[in-house]
């Protein structure tokens, strides 16, 4: 299993893109614009999306990925997220004002879209690779995903502020290779991370210090402009834990 990373900035600017991470070649969890990276053929390669939440920044490849490659595949994306996710998507995205509906075009039969819905704890199985939601807790319906593959399993927690659920899991992974989490803002921005669920290095520190030391950790989604003070905040609090930045372009193989 190989599973590049697109995307994972919690903004643009530079060489900056959102959440988007490529497994194999087939399968995109997050659609961030991570996703304008691929080429064309690359594009209609991907059969399945599967979708954390209905943030921007997590969704907007998505409607042009379909509207690039829908012609082409002859066959349509599923779209796997959440009952209350895939709805806001239906609603808000694909409503023909700000983008066609492609679960109806070109006609209800063959569309380019197919929507999927997923429950927490409940594996999807494509080929040899799982596909996992994972509870998380953000001022929207939300989810992480484990992956796992013959080698093992990576989590991601998706957006997401501290609940006992991705520790509980992440301890209790057997195989568990690597655990990607999210540390949006900076110490000085507790309030703006509290009020919006999402992880600061204090709040990652005090989860991170109970797990395990031998699984290597991988920050994501950080505040443009504030990588580096984020990053030396969980450093400085976490001394001799292997905490790295995630970058783009990276690519993890197992
Ligand atoms: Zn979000
Ligand atoms: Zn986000």
């Amino acid at each position: 299993m190989q599973i590049r990373v697109l995307g994972c900035s919690g903004g643009i600017g530079g060489d900056r893109h959102t959440t988007a991470l490529l497994l194999d070649d087939d399968i995109l969890i997050d659609a961030g614009s991570g996703v304008t990276r691929l080429t064309l053929d690359e594009l209609a390669r991907v059969d399945h999306v599967f979708i954390t939440h209905s943030h921007m920044d997590h969704i907007l490849g998505l409607p042009l990925l379909l509207d690039s490659v829908g012609a082409e595949r002859g066959r349509p994306v599923t779209v796997h997220g959440l009952p209350e996710v895939l709805q806001i998507l239906m609603d808000h995205i694909f409503n023909w004002r700000i983008w066609p509906d492609f679960a109806r075009i070109p006609s209800p039969h063959a569309p380019f879209l197919a929507y999927q819905t997923l429950q927490p704890g409940q594996a999807v199985t494509l080929d040899t690779r799982s596909v996992t939601p994972i509870p998380a807790h953000h001022v929207v319906p939300a989810c992480g995903y484990l992956l796992r593959g013959e080698g093992g399993g990576l989590l991601f927690s998706g957006d997401t502020a501290s609940h006992e659920a991705l520790w509980t899991l992440a301890g209790s992974t057997p195989d568990l290779r690597h655990l990607i989490v999210e540390t949006s803002f900076p110490n000085a921005l507790e309030d703006l991370a509290r009020a919006s669920l999402h992880y600061h290095p204090r709040a990652l520190a005090a989860d991170l210090s109970a797990f395990r030391p031998d699984i290597p950790v991988w920050i994501t989604h950080l505040k443009p402009g504030s990588e580096r003070l984020i990053m030396d905040e969980l450093h400085a609090a976490l001394p001799g834990r292997q905490v790295e930045a995630l970058r783009e372009e990276q690519v993890f193989r197992f």
